[in-house]
């Protein structure tokens, strides 16, 4: 069900536009837009980290091997998927991995930046929305919705995980990836507009808070976390540099070798393994008391 943005009563015509209290969105370059102040450089994003991401996410090895466990995810947990949600989809990578995997269900995306939506509409043939994740237009809609590295740019992030559960179906679930450990905290979060790192115990807390229980768990980024934490130290003793750092633009060479480390986690991971520390976390979670 979809839900006005302004007054939340139920939309019931097929547009749109609030009967209730009148309520209607714009659309710009074919993309609905209700959040059309958070469309430019905010609190928390920046939007030239867009153009740089687009050419990054698919091919780079930190995107490649999270949307890999993304799939995992979503494929053990809710193999019967009809329905998913991305809020903070950027230019809709994962979507379009989606939409691969599971060429039936109804994609749906969600993006503050009216740029990343517009390259993102190449992509695939999920509905995008310009929003705001503390304002998820649906109520009862999805079977999952995700949320991958977003929640940790957001202030009011428990805002964020009660509009997924709102628009979460009874039966359904979330599956969230977020930057592990303050402790790693470096200009590459600030040039980001990360609010927070995460601690697995602070994460968990949170979603569960608002409604949630846990069903896995885990960080990744593991077996990389040594030259992550050697790499933090070297960046700390030298001047801050751009918004994207070493560790986005890095060789084919690099990207390859790198990508190995992580296809041998990957491994590990599928074959049950779970790992207490890394540089993310992934957690997949239910609406409680509801079984699929
Ligand atoms: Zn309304």
């Amino acid at each position: 069900m979809r839900i006005c943005n302004q007054c939340k009563a139920p939309l019931k015509i097929d547009v749109w536009a609030c009967t209730a209290c009148g309520w209607q969105p714009r659309v710009l370059a074919g993309v609905l837009c209700l959040a059309p102040a958070m469309m430019v450089d905010h609190d928390g994003f920046h939007e030239p980290l867009f153009v740089e991401y687009e050419k990054l996410e698919a091919t780079h090895f930190w995107f490649v091997y999270r949307r890999k466990l993304i799939l995992d995810a979503l494929q053990r947990y809710f193999p019967a998927l009809r329905s998913f949600m991305d809020v903070g989809c950027g230019t809709a990578e994962n979507l379009r991995a989606i939409q691969a995997r599971f060429p039936r269900a109804r994609l749906v995306g969600g993006e503050a930046s009216l740029r990343a939506l517009m390259q993102g509409q190449r992509k695939c043939k999920a509905q995008l929305l310009q929003m705001d994740a503390r304002a998820i237009p649906f109520a009862q809609a999805f079977d999952v919705l995700g949320a991958f590295d977003v929640i940790e740019h957001v202030d009011d992030d428990a805002q964020v995980l009660a509009e997924m559960y709102r628009a979460c179906r009874n039966d359904g679930g979330i599956v969230l990836t977020v930057p592990q450990h303050p402790s790693l905290w470096s200009h590459m979060d600030d040039a980001a507009k990360h609010k927070r790192r995460y601690t697995r115990q602070e994460l968990v807390k949170k979603v569960e808070a608002a409604g949630f229980e846990i069903v896995d768990v885990t960080s990744f980024m593991t077996l990389l976390l040594p030259a992550m934490a050697i790499s933090r130290v070297w960046q700390r003793a030298k001047p801050p540099g751009d918004a994207m750092d070493d560790g986005f633009r890095i060789g084919a060479a690099m990207n390859g070798m790198l990508g190995g480390v992580c296809t041998l986690e990957h491994n590990l991971i599928r074959a049950g393994l779970r790992f207490p520390a890394g540089g993310s976390l992934l957690l997949v979670a239910r609406k409680k008391g509801w079984t699929l």
